[in-house]
């Protein structure tokens, strides 16, 4: 009789703990990985669990009752994220963004975003902070969220028709509701909001345009709807190119009704195309994750719930940090260490997916999206 194994989930991904190099590495802020890209962007994941089981990301038949979610001793505790970020900016990252899984079910969250709120870049200058959230309890938190120091939010949501929309929640979760926190975080300032619509063939592409009227009418311009391609993050998915929904494809049924015309990228590294209505009613970005690789430019670095640093996406083996903040190690020391992790990165999984479709993946199991968050 074979015996079930429960696997201990804080070592679901592999990790090894960074190396300390013999000669200290200064923080200039100028870090550059292996391809020239510097380090601007931290990803911070605050809770692998959620309350949806979007198909693209958490599908059910997986994230079921059976799952084993991290316990909460794995967890980073926000002192632990707090430092690990103040690390980071000394390197140059400037902009912070909260995620998870869904990063409002963490408990006590504005704390966190407090002590980020007081970080400076090495100009002196205050952090971008923002926050990807699913919307479901944003309403309650719209206001505390930015008392406590969040500068703006990017809420998903893949549909307007309510029927639609609790299909691919997959929770029976009410598009109400989503809208109600929507409208909160206008009223509270925490702007420019975005909207993140993941555009799947066959399930939600005739939500495309009514989404778009929408947020161009009821928001005056103010909110910005981006169209991201599903992609092949993780392994739970069952992802299939079929129902990859190219970019292009979105902007054609977008001309179709409004003309647009193509705005410049405003930073370097940003992964959305963005376009404007010709007529003044705002604007709308594309994000190209699948069609168009945008590695190039790619200066963002992911930390898992539990304190593992990821340099892609696609990654399929972390760096952990975790050991090190919790055996003694002094920040010169983790500094350092972090800047030679960074330094060795090479890391361009999108283009190398375009020049071999199906020879990207190295069979190793990826990362996934709810731990690592997007
Ligand atoms: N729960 C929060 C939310 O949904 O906004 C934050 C975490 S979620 C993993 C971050 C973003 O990743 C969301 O905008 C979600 O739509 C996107 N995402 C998840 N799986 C995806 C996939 N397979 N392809 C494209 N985007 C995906
Ligand atoms: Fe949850 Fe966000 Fe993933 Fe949907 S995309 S299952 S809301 S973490
Ligand atoms: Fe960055 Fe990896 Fe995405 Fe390329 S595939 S843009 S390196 S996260």
């Amino acid at each position: 009789m074979g015996e079930t194994v429960i696997p201990l989930a804080d070592l679901r991904y592999a990790a090894a703990v960074p190396a300390i190099p013999s000669l200290a590495i200064a923080a200039t802020g100028l870090l550059a990985d292996g391809l020239g890209r510097p380090l601007r962007d931290l990803r911070i994941s605050v809770t692998d669990r959620c309350n949806f089981r979007c198909s693209y990301c958490m599908p059910k038949e997986i994230f079921d009752r059976d799952y084993v979610f991290l316990p909460q001793t794995s967890l980073l505790s926000f002192e632990e994220i707090a430092r690990t970020a103040r690390l980071f900016v000394a390197h140059g990252v400037q902009k912070i963004r909260l995620t998870g899984g869904e990063p409002l079910l963490r408990k006590g969250l504005e704390s966190l975003i407090a002590m980020l709120a007081e970080l400076r870049t090495p100009e002196g200058l205050p952090l971008d902070i923002t926050l990807t959230t699913n919307g479901s309890v944003l309403a309650r938190k719209a206001n505390s969220l930015q008392r406590a120091g969040l500068q703006r939010v990017t809420v998903s949501l893949d549909g307007l028709d309510d029927a639609v929309f609790r299909r691919m929640n997959d929770v029976d979760f009410p598009v109400a509701d989503v809208l109600a926190g929507i409208a909160a975080a206008d009223a509270a300032g925490l702007g420019p909001i975005k909207v993140n619509m993941v555009v799947k063939r066959g399930t939600n592409e005739q939500e495309i345009v009514p989404m778009a009227r929408y947020f161009r009418e009821q928001f005056g311009g103010r909110i910005v709807l981006r169209f991201i391609e599903y992609m092949d993050v993780g392994a739970s998915n069952g992802w299939r190119m079929d129902e990859v929904l190219p970019s292009a494809e979105v902007l054609r049924l977008l001309q179709a009704e409004w003309p647009l015309v193509p705005l410049q990228a405003s930073t370097a590294g940003e992964t959305a195309e963005r376009w404007r209505y010709a007529d003044g009613g705002g604007e709308i970005g594309l994000i190209s994750s699948v069609t168009q690789a945008f590695c190039q430019d790619c200066n963002r670095a992911r930390l898992s719930t539990e304190g593992k640093l990821f340099l892609c996406l696609f990654a399929t083996r972390g760096h952990d940090l975790r050991t090190l903040l919790r055996n003694g190690t002094s920040d010169a020391d983790i500094s350092s260490a972090l800047a030679m992790v960074w330094a060795g990165r090479d890391d361009r999984y999108s283009e190398l997916r375009a020049a071999q479709p199906n020879d990207a993946s190295t069979g190793a199991k990826r990362v996934e999206m709810h731990y690592i968050g997007g």
